[in-house]
């Protein structure tokens, strides 16, 4: 069997052209096939709208979360539930395009491939957008632990032995593109132009994509941290020698009364010590965080035949 995840929030819009391209996609290939769509606790008749849908197609899944969790929560809620030997994730928006599955489908059914994502080599839409999301992968290319990131988002496919090694990761700062890298297996790529999204409001504003971006870099790499170390070593070493030198000046006594140095020396210092101190707030932030160990998700309901069968 075939699954796909759909996370959506609030796409009243776009969810009649999403399911008919997504299951035309999806029929071209595969015969034993399931959709879970996972509501990630929508406020507009998005839940209503996907209801319809599974009316007429069982094959359908609708899993209900009890509220907004977020994109990478809803996408965990959905793979943890689809029983598929080939799974695939997809955003809801259109991004991704339903037509490019069937490719994957190919190719990871042809090459000796567990994971097949999709490399961006373009996008449409907000040019700031883009160029953000440029800059971020290339710079998490330079810092991540994790090399081979390609450009490459949530869109993707795996074979079960690859969604089981995911899902044993229960971190609950989750940033799946970088966990699906991190389990290794032979992966390949399927390039495609990343379109604008087909209607509605992106979900995922600045302040979001921000927070997903630190998510993948404290999970992903110590940078921030060696950073401090780094920086705080070579200020220490600066400090030893300037050290030296007013105290060879306060003995043959050429100190000169500069408040200057010394008020820029302190703004200097308090601030870095500031950012070191968020940076070093973030770790233990997250440890916290997983230490609390609370689910990464609630479901509310979930409308599949399996339930029924129950
Ligand atoms: N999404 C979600 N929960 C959220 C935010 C977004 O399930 O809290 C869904 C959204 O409906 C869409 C996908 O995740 O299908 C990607 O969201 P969006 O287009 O806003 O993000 P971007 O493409 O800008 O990364
Ligand atoms: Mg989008």
């Amino acid at each position: 069997m075939f699954s796909l995840v759909i996370p959506v929030y609030n796409e009243e819009k776009l969810i009649d052209e999403l399911l008919s391209r997504t299951v035309a996609s999806v029929e071209s290939f595969a015969s034993d096939y399931e959709i879970i769509v996972v509501d990630d606790g929508s406020t507009d008749r998005s839940l209503e709208l996907l209801l319809q849908w599974r009316d007429n197609n069982s094959r359908i899944t609708v899993m209900s979360l009890s509220k907004n969790f977020g994109h990478q929560a809803a996408f965990t809620a959905g793979l943890e539930y689809a029983t598929g030997e080939i799974v695939a994730m997809m955003d809801g928006d259109l991004q991704d395009p339903p037509e490019l599955l069937a490719e994957m489908y190919k190719r990871i059914n042809s090459e000796d491939l567990e994971i097949v994502s999709g490399k961006k080599t373009g996008r449409r839409g907000s040019r700031n957008r883009n160029f953000l999301s440029a800059l971020f992968h290339l710079f998490f290319k330079y810092i991540g632990e994790i090399k081979s990131m390609e450009n490459a988002g949530n869109y993707s496919m795996m074979k079960r032995e690859a969604v089981d090694a995911l899902l044993t990761m229960k971190e609950k700062v989750r940033y799946l593109p970088g966990l699906r890298t991190f389990i290794g297996f032979r992966q390949g790529y399927v390039e495609f132009v990343r379109d604008d999204r087909y209607r509605g409001e992106p979900k995922m504003n600045f302040g979001r994509l921000f927070m997903l971006a630190t998510d993948a870099i404290f999970s992903f790499s110590r940078f921030p941290i060696r950073l401090c170390l780094v920086l705080g070593t070579v200020g220490t070493l600066v400090f030893m020698v300037v050290g030296i030198y007013v105290l060879i000046a306060k003995v043959y006594g050429f100190a000169i009364p500069g408040w200057s140095s010394i008020l820029l020396s302190i703004y200097f210092l308090g601030s870095i010590q500031l950012v070191f101190l968020g940076i070093l707030g973030e770790y233990v932030y997250r440890s916290y965080k997983e230490s609390q160990n609370r689910p990464v998700y609630f479901t509310r309901k979930i409308y599949s035949d399996r339930e029924n069968k129950k």
